[in-house]
């Protein structure tokens, strides 16, 4: 892969409005070519570093790697279902209802310190229920009339518009509005030079 495509689409992205949906978007490109930055567990421990620091995750087993993905996959079948009004899959629902079910971490203030430390008996276990609880809240609460999907065909990123007109296009408008904009602006300008100065005015 060419180095500049890799750093571009090689990058988390942490800017889809909830937990959940920056989960999702761990695949991006997912209209054309899909790339999965968690295809490896060590992906995953460096994801879950910078999503949940509160939790410390060291390792990732290859099973809890895949259960992780299966979550993921299933949240992101959920929301886009949700995004056409077509009823989710309940087998993806069941799954991610059982994920929120599972016992999330809880803060414990030490003494005579008074820092938070956050305890939990299965970190990945905690961190995959606070991803599905996350998902939970969204399809279930007012939240889902703001779930969207970038209209750009190759990126295809979910994401929360929390705008006021609730009108958001696209994921970001510095990486795909902006590169729309530019590609229907070439278009427009080759249209008008094909038909040339002589049909101005016909
Ligand atoms: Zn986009």
């Amino acid at each position: 892969m060419h180095p500049s495509s890799s750093s571009r689409y090689g990058r988390f992205r942490f800017d889809a409005g909830s937990l959940a949906l920056n989960f999702v978007a761990t695949v991006r490109h997912r209209g054309s070519r899909p790339r999965d930055l968690l295809s490896s567990p060590e992906g995953l421990v460096r994801w879950f570093g910078l999503a949940a620091p509160h939790i410390a995750v060291s390792a990732v087993s290859a099973g809890d790697h895949e259960k992780a993905l299966l979550l993921r996959e299933a949240v992101h079948r959920t929301f886009r279902s949700l995004i056409r009004n077509e009823p989710p899959d309940p087998r993806d629902v069941d799954l991610v209802n059982e994920w929120a079910s599972h016992p999330p971490s809880h803060p414990r203030i030490e003494t005579p310190s008074l820092e938070v430390r956050w305890v939990c008996a299965d970190p990945v276990g905690s961190v995959l229920s606070e991803i599905a609880r996350d998902a939970v809240t969204i399809a279930g609460s007012g939240a889902r009339s703001r779930l969207k999907m970038c209209d750009s065909e190759s990126c295809r990123m979910l994401f929360l518009d929390n705008s006021p007109p609730n009108r958001r296009r696209w994921c970001a408008m510095s990486i795909c509005g902006n590169r729309e904009k530019i590609r229907s602006f070439r278009s427009r300008k080759k249209e008008s030079e094909r038909k040339g100065p002589s049909s101005e005015g016909k």
